[in-house]
């Protein structure tokens, strides 16, 4: 082979305006607009450019690709107008998988905000007077109605509660913390002081809300006399923070939330809960019984509540805070609340799925009908995938499908040790690896996301939704091709 003569390559080059020229160059053109052609061009050339450089092309490779470049300009521009965020198949059994966008929406939560938000809307705007009206107006009527409904129980809320939303729980805790606590002090137990991920940290928090954290306790014993003794003239707050993604076990104590409650009554400090996830369905009812809900918090006397509202809510990434109105006045107030606001799309997708609530229609918000799923249920869906690879496949002896009993996760920070009974697809393949299975999985359109163990790829059917189930057949009938 001869040697290589970069300076005659780099010469065989066309320039991007002799491309621009050529016929098949303005057909492009004419469909998807000179600058996006253009851009596609330059991308090609100088992948060129560098292939040269780096002495990958040889005088037959390069003619090759200049053969080729009407298609390979026509490839780059349709990865460039393609869309990057994309729907996947989540088969992890991780119901609220922060990687993968936590909660999906209600189907009514979208026809909502296409409704409302490709339109004029009464965001701010009260229809009756025709004056400006306040955007919270149209969710915390829901959430009275939730907490008022919970009146004719045995015990019942009795402060008026109001609730705001702002952008995520981490803004809320900031806020909340700002407008009770700025100068003050915050008294936290030190088997509380957690990182949630993504760098959300209570004493990072703490100090951008310009409060003191006043660390009482240990790791794993903080007793109410801890509380008390601590309280003095700059305290300002109570704070528990739900230990979301870890458990303390062992010689542990931690006073339960009526003490807490009973001692900030006393002292009249107010009482504040990070419940994190926030869930405002009862829970027991799928068999999680350590996750505290949004109303036991209210009900027990806790001043104010935050939480998310895509973890078990079920709804659009949102902050929630629910508590003592006067108290929640004084964060509406507070001028970082307005640059912590959300926009019409959320109050659209937080309206919806506050009204599922409000009607008990809680299959309608998907997080809700995955955790309902029985395991005879999944069992019967894994099965028929099962039988239809094998029917559909070419070679079917080479993927071996079995079902296995596993658990499903809730996620999501929400009752980190609480686990739903399912039942798995377990893959292995002739040829391949499990982690090799994976990765085909994942390279699939739509990927398909899911968990290896024990050398198996794990598919578990809960958090497929069933309109999935006939990419994710095709997904695995291609391996058996392999
Ligand atoms: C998840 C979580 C947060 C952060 O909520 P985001 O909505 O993700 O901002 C804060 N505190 C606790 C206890 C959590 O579980």
């Amino acid at each position: 082979m001869s040697a290589i003569n970069k300076p005659a390559l780099f010469q065989k080059l066309p320039s991007t305006d002799e491309l621009l020229r050529q016929p098949d160059m303005r057909v492009l053109i004419e469909r998807e607009g000179h600058a996006a052609v253009t851009e596609s061009i330059r991308v090609v050339l100088e992948r060129l450019r560098q292939e040269i450089g780096r002495g990958q092309l040889n005088d037959q490779s390069l003619d090759l690709a200049l053969g080729g470049l009407s298609e390979a300009v026509e490839r780059q521009l349709r990865q460039s107008l393609s869309y990057s965020l994309r729907p996947l198949i989540n088969a992890t059994g991780v119901i609220l998988h922060t990687n993968l966008g936590r909660a999906p929406l209600a189907a009514a939560a979208f026809d909502h905000i296409r409704a409302t938000a490709s339109a004029y809307s009464n965001l701010e705007f009260d229809v009756s007077t025709g004056e400006r009206g306040k955007r919270d107006v149209h969710v915390d009527r829901l959430f009275q109605k939730l907490f008022d409904s919970d009146r004719a129980g045995t015990t019942a809320i009795s402060a008026a509660i109001s609730t705001i939303v702002v952008n995520n729980n981490a803004a809320a805790v900031l806020l909340a913390l700002n407008s009770l606590a700025e100068g003050g002090e915050v008294i936290v137990s030190r088997g509380e002081l957690v990182e949630i991920g993504g760098s959300f940290r209570i004493p990072d928090v703490m100090s951008k809300s310009n409060a003191t954290l006043r660390e009482v306790g240990t790791t794993n014993r903080t007793r109410i006399a801890d509380y008390e003794g601590a309280i003095n003239e700059c305290t300002r707050l109570l704070l528990r923070v739900h230990r979301s993604n870890f458990e303390i076990t062992g010689f542990t104590e931690q006073p339960g939330l009526d003490e807490l409650v009973a001692l900030a009554h006393r002292r009249n400090v107010p009482l504040m809960e990070d419940l994190g996830s926030g869930a405002l369905f009862d829970l027991r009812s799928v068999g999680v019984n350590c996750e505290p809900g949004v109303l036991d918090s209210l009900r027990a006397g806790v001043d104010i509540v935050t939480y998310s509202g895509d973890k078990l809510l079920g709804g659009p990434q949102a902050g929630l805070i629910s508590g003592r109105a006067d108290l929640v006045v004084r964060m509406r107030s507070n001028s970082l609340f307005r640059a912590l606001r959300v926009d019409k799309l959320t109050y659209a997708a937080l309206e919806a799925t506050l009204l599922a609530y409000v009607k008990r229609d809680h299959d309608a918000v998907p997080v809700l009908r995955m955790m309902r799923l029985s395991k005879d249920e999944i069992a019967k869906r894994a099965e028929r995938i099962i039988s239809r690879v094998k029917s559909a496949a070419t070679k079917p002896a080479r993927l071996k499908l079995e079902l296995i009993d596993g658990e499903s996760v809730i996620g999501g920070g929400a009752a980190p040790s609480a686990a739903l009974q399912t039942r798995l697809v377990a893959a292995t393949h002739a040829h391949l690896s499990a982690d090799e299975l994976n990765t085909r999985l994942r390279a699939y359109f739509p990927p398909v996301i899911a968990r290896v163990e024990e050398g198996r790829v794990l598919l578990d059917l809960r958090t497929v939704f069933p309109e999935q189930e006939a990419n994710l057949e095709a997904a695995l009938t291609a391996l058996t091709e392999n």
